[in-house]
């Protein structure tokens, strides 16, 4: 096909469950590619000499080769391509914000719309799911040094996947019941289906990594007991940033007053809340939306966002923008809550405030200034500020760590030991609250550096290390 052709061929677009439905359960809205849709988008990928789109994935997969793969009908092996950098592309597929990412980067998305890579590595992904094809490389025999894993989020099960490949035993620790960090207990199913983490965590299982779920470390057990009773050679902290970042306000702990990621650790943990019929949301990102969408197929009738700035400064994904306003949730922009009211200690109402965009810093950002007497009432059963995360300290307790101001673990950036030499870190407990992709990538940085730690290998030679602290 000649480069004019592909050109011509517009984007394809997923079939997506209606709204009407879709509000009503937590059913995944974007349906996967058919083969021959799959196809017909990897003939508009320009298999660039210099690919941009590489560039722009935090981990570096080889789209072109991928894409050509799929492109000749060679699914498995375009699968495999992936999995030579990625150890989650069912996840990435679905989750990354592509925009922001590879498909920001595509030339095509110059001048028109960029390649759809995201839906086709979920297509490959999917198909191996599907096909009921094995998704686990060959596991080395097992070495006598073991590792210790905190936390079973994408850092964590990227560790533990490449360490184990490695032949190094690895047991993940993971204080809550259910398994995949911010994958389970963040991002709700209609976006990402348990069965697609699951899979993922059976292939693990299959190589050997022990769970043990429900044990918190700093608690239960201090680092320091995992090294000297447990017989740990070395430990990653892969904890997440789990501790949601509070308003400020009066009266935050009053009924109705639910802050995001605890709101959704208990609605996807399985817990029954419905927050009443008006919710209101605060923040701009994922989080906020996640929030909005979950309390709407809770049973909540009237969700809203605020939000301080404006619709371009909004941190999350295009698409779940648009999804937000296609299921009824408005976005109140430029406001944000200045006064929780409540009677006998429940939310009644939320006291908002206008806010205009002010000086911008380098990056365009503008910073949100306050309209003095724009205060406006709005009636509230629920608020739910979900303005970011900080880092939840308690695996770290007894052991001295250095962290940032932001509470964040201090590491090397090229090998992301900390200041504990057989302690290593990655993922959002390092670079807070980011993306998915982002800690798969610490994570194989991290196993690498854990691997060479362990033989008494430089941590360093002949690495080359992205800095995604920048
Ligand atoms: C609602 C929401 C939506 C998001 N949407 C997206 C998205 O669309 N795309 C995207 O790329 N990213 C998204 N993210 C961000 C992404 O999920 C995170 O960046 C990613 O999960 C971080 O991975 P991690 O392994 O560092 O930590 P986490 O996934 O947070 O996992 C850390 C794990 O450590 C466990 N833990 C913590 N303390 C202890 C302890 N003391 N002992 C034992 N275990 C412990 C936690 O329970 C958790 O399971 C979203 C996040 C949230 C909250």
């Amino acid at each position: 096909m000649k480069a004019k052709e592909r050109m011509a061929i517009p984007r394809q677009q997923p079939q997506e469950l209606g709204v009407a439905f879709r509000i009503k359960n937590f059913e995944e809205v974007t349906a996967c590619f058919d083969e021959e849709t799959a196809i017909r988008e990897a003939n508009r990928c320009l298999q660039c000499k210099k690919p941009t789109c590489r560039q722009g994935c935090p981990i570096n997969n080889n789209i072109p080769e991928f894409i050509a793969l799929l492109r000749d009908r060679k699914f498995e092996e375009g699968y495999w391509k992936i999995r030579e950098t990625s150890s989650l592309p069912a996840v990435c597929s679905r989750v990354c914000p592509h925009e922001f990412q590879c498909e920001g980067a595509c030339v095509r998305g110059k001048k028109g719309d960029a390649v759809a890579i995201g839906m086709l590595e979920r297509f490959l992904a999917d198909w191996m799911v599907t096909k009921g094809k094995n998704l686990m490389s060959s596991c080395a025999l097992p070495k006598d040094k073991m590792v210790a894993i905190i936390g079973s989020g994408p850092a964590g099960m990227t560790a533990a996947f490449h360490l184990a490949h490695e032949g190094y035993p690895c047991t993940i620790f993971e204080s809550l019941p259910a398994f995949g960090g911010m994958l389970s207990v963040g991002i709700p199913a209609y976006r990402l289906p348990r069965a697609i983490i699951n899979a993922e965590f059976d292939a693990l299982k299959n190589c050997g990594v022990q769970v043990e779920n429900n044990v918190v470390i700093g608690k239960d057990l201090t680092l320091q007991q995992l090294k000297d009773e447990k017989g740990f050679d070395a430990v990653f902290v892969g904890v997440g940033a789990h501790k949601s970042r509070k308003l400020g306000l009066d009266n935050e702990d009053m009924k109705g007053v639910l802050h995001g990621v605890d709101y959704l650790r208990r609605v996807n943990l399985g817990e029954n809340l419905n927050l009443g019929h008006n919710v209101v949301v605060v923040g701009g990102g994922n989080v906020a939306i996640d929030c909005a969408r979950t309390a709407l197929r809770t049973g909540s009738q009237n969700v809203f966002i605020l939000y301080r700035r404006t619709k371009k400064e909004m941190p999350a994904s295009m698409a779940e923008i648009h999804h937000l306003e296609e299921e009824g949730v408005t976005i109140e922009f430029l406001a944000a809550p200045v006064q929780l009211h409540g009677e006998n200690g429940t939310l009644k109402r939320v006291e908002c405030l206008r806010m205009e965009l002010g000086e911008c810093d380098a990056s365009g950002r503008c910073r949100p200034v306050v309209v003095e007497g724009s205060n406006f009432m709005i009636e509230a059963d629920a608020i739910i500020p979900a303005i970011s995360q900080d880092v939840d300290h308690t695996a770290d307790s007894g052991t001295e760590f250095e962290v940032t101001r932001w509470g964040t673990y201090i590491v090397d950036p090229e090998t992301l030991q900390t200041s504990v030499p057989w302690i290593f870190s990655g993922g959002d407990s390092v670079l807070g609250p980011q993306t998915a992709a982002k800690a798969v990538y610490q994570g194989k940085v991290a196993a690498e550096s854990i691997k060479r730690f362990l033989e008494g290998a430089s941590l360093k030679e002949g690495r080359e290390v992205r800095d995604l602290m920048e």
